[in-house]
C-alpha cells in the first residue's frame, strides 16, 4: 500500500479519502513518516500527528500539506528560515493555512527556504542549505526551495510556498514540479512573515497541473485581514483542456544570451507541441522586460528594509544584550540577520534616502510601470506568454553564493510577472544534462483558469516523468 500511496497525486489520494476507500490518518501517518525520514534539509519542523478528521467531502481529502516556514502557524515554529525569530510560535495562522485546513489539507511540516525569501538557491537559510533530489550535489533553486524539493521527492504530497520575485516557479523548474504563482491580490497575505509587500504571493508546488489548481482554488479569495486581497472575479476552476486551438501564445526571450543551450531547446520542443496541440505561436516583444531585474532588485530590497525595521531586539526578535541601547541594536541585527539579508537591507535603505529616492526608488516604480504596459500591449495579441523559467537547470551548491549578481540573474524570467502582479506557472518540460527545465505561461491578471488549462494540456503532451522516489 504505501508504494501506491506515494504514487497517488494529492487530488487522487483526497479522492480516495472522499470515496472512504483510504483512512485520512493513515496517510497522514505515511507523509508523516516520509517526512521525517527526509534526508534533502527539505524540513525544519515535522508534525507529529494530524489535526483531527477532514471536514467530511472536503475538496483536498484529508491530503497534508507542506508549509514554507514563514507561513504563521498558531503554536509551531515559524521563523521564515531567520535565526532572528528562532524560536518564535506565533498565536495565529495565516489566511492561507486556515483555509487549507479548512478544505480539509493538515499542515504536514515547516519547509526550508532562504532567509525571509531572500535568495534563489535556499543557501541563505539560517538553518543550512536544502539540496536537490536529482542530484544533492545541487541546489533546489529558492527561495521555496524545501517545498520543492520535498514534493519531487516525494516526503510531501504537495506544498505551498511563496513568490516575490520567483521563489515558487524557479525552485519548480530546478526541481521538475509545478509551480504557481497567482495574481498579486489573489492569495492573502495574512500572516506571510514579509519580505516585500507589494510583490508577494502565496502559491502551490505540486507534482502536477490538477494539484496546483486545487490548491489554488481553496487558497484564493478576499481576507478582511489584507487590504489587497481581493474575490477572484473568475474564480479558479479544474483543468480539462486536452488542445490548444485557439489559444495565441506568445514566445518571449528565446535568444537571450545568458540562456542555456539546453534549456532553450527542451523550451523549443515544449512550444513546438503547444503548436501540434493547435495553439498560434509568435514572437512577442516586451521591450522593457530586460529591465525587470535592476527594477525589481532596488522595489524588493527598499521593502524589505521597511518591513525587517521590526526586528530590532525589542518589538520583535532575539536580542544581544548590551548596555548601550544603538550598541543592542546593532549587535542583535548583526548577530542574527544572514549577510544576504544584511545586503539587503543595506542596499534598501541606500535606495529610500533622501537625494536618492527618485533617482533609485522612483526610477524603478517607473520601469515597473513599462512592464506592466509591455504585458498589457502584448496581451492585446496574445492570450499566454511563454518563457523559460529559469535560464539555467539546478547549478552547484556555493557556485554563486560568493557572486550575489550571479545569482539574481536566476530571476531574469520570473521578475517580469512579479512586478506586473501577474499569474505565471511553471512546468517541468524535459531534461537538459538529467536536470530537470522548466516551461513557464504567463496570463494577464485573474487568469488563473485559462493558464492552469494550458498548462495543463501541455504537461499531458510533454509527458514528464517525475524523480524515481526510494
Ligand atoms: N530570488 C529572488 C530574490 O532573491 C526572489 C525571491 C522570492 O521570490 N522570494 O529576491
Amino acid at each position: 500500500m504505501s508504494a501506491d500511496l506515494l504514487a497517488l497525486s494529492g487530488a487522487e489520494a483526497g479522492a480516495l479519502v472522499r470515496a472512504g476507500e483510504l483512512s485520512a490518518t493513515e496517510l497522514f501517518e505515511f507523509w508523516r513518516e516520509r517526512a521525517a525520514g527526509d534526508e534533502l534539509g527539505s524540513y525544519l519542523w515535522v508534525a507529529d500527528g494530524p489535526e483531527g478528521d477532514p471536514p467530511a467531502g472536503s475538496a483536498l481529502g484529508g491530503v497534508p500539506v507542506a508549509v514554507k516556514d514563514l507561513f504563521c502557524v498558531e503554536g509551531v515554529p515559524s521563523a521564515a528560515a531567520s535565526r532572528i525569530l528562532e524560536g518564535y510560535r506565533p498565536p495565529y495562522s495565516a489566511t492561507a493555512v486556515t483555509r487549507l485546513r479548512e478544505a480539509g489539507a493538515p499542515v504536514l511540516g515547516k519547509t526550508n527556504q532562504d532567509e525571509f525569501a531572500m535568495g534563489s538557491s535556499t543557501e541563505n537559510s539560517g538553518f543550512g542549505p536544502v539540496r536537490n533530489p536529482w542530484d544533492p550535489e545541487r541546489v533546489p533553486g529558492g527561495s521555496s526551495g524545501g517545498s520543492a524539493a520535498a514534493v519531487a521527492a516525494g516526503t510531501a504530497p504537495w506544498a505551498i510556498g511563496t513568490d516575490t520575485g520567483g521563489s515558487i516557479r524557479q525552485p519548480a523548474a530546478l526541481c521538475g514540479v509545478v509551480g504557481l504563482k497567482p495574481t498579486y491580490g489573489a492569495v492573502s497575505r495574512h500572516g506571510m512573515i514579509a519580505f516585500a509587500s507589494s510583490l508577494d504571493q502565496c502559491g502551490p508546488l505540486t507534482r502536477n497541473v490538477a494539484d496546483a489548481a486545487l490548491l489554488t482554488a481553496a487558497l484564493v479569495g478576499r481576507d478582511p485581514c489584507d487590504s489587497t486581497s481581493l474575490e477572484h472575479p473568475e474564480g479558479v476552476t479544474l483543468p480539462t483542456a486536452e488542445r490548444l486551438e485557439g489559444v495565441r501564445v506568445g514566445i518571449w526571450g528565446f535568444e537571450e544570451e545568458g540562456l542555456d543551450p539546453g534549456v532553450a531547446e527542451q523550451c523549443r520542443r515544449a512550444v513546438a507541441l503547444a503548436e501540434e496541440l493547435g495553439a498560434t505561436v509568435e514572437e512577442i516583444e516586451l521591450p522593457h522586460a530586460p529591465h525587470a531585474i535592476s527594477a525589481y532588485y532596488v522595489i524588493a530590497p527598499a521593502e524589505a528594509s521597511a518591513n525587517l525595521a521590526r526586528y530590532d531586539g525589542v518589538r520583535y526578535g532575539r536580542r544581544t544584550e548590551s548596555d548601550d541601547l544603538l550598541e543592542m541594536y546593532e549587535r542583535t541585527r548583526h548577530d542574527y540577520f544572514g549577510e544576504e539579508v544584511r545586503r539587503r537591507i543595506m542596499i534598501g535603505t541606500y535606495a529610500l534616502s533622501s537625494g536618492y529616492y527618485e533617482a533609485y526608488y522612483g526610477t524603478a516604480q517607473k520601469v515597473r510601470t513599462r512592464i506592466v504596459e509591455d504585458f498589457r500591449s502584448a496581451f492585446e495579441r496574445v492570450d499566454l506568454v511563454i518563457t523559460p523559467t529559469s535560464p539555467t537547470v539546478a547549478f552547484k551548491l556555493g557556485e554563486r553564493v560568493a557572486d550575489p549578481l550571479s545569482m539574481y540573474l536566476s530571476d531574469f524570467y520570473t521578475t517580469p510577472a512579479s512586478l506586473a502582479g501577474i499569474p505565471a506557472i511553471s512546468i517541468p518540460c524535459g531534461l537538459s544534462e538529467g536536470l530537470p527545465v522548466g516551461l513557464q505561461l504567463i496570463g494577464p491578471a485573474f487568469s488563473e483558469s485559462r493558464v492552469l488549462d494550458a498548462a495543463h494540456a501541455l504537461e499531458r503532451a510533454i509527458g514528464f516523468e517525475g524523480v524515481p522516489r526510494p
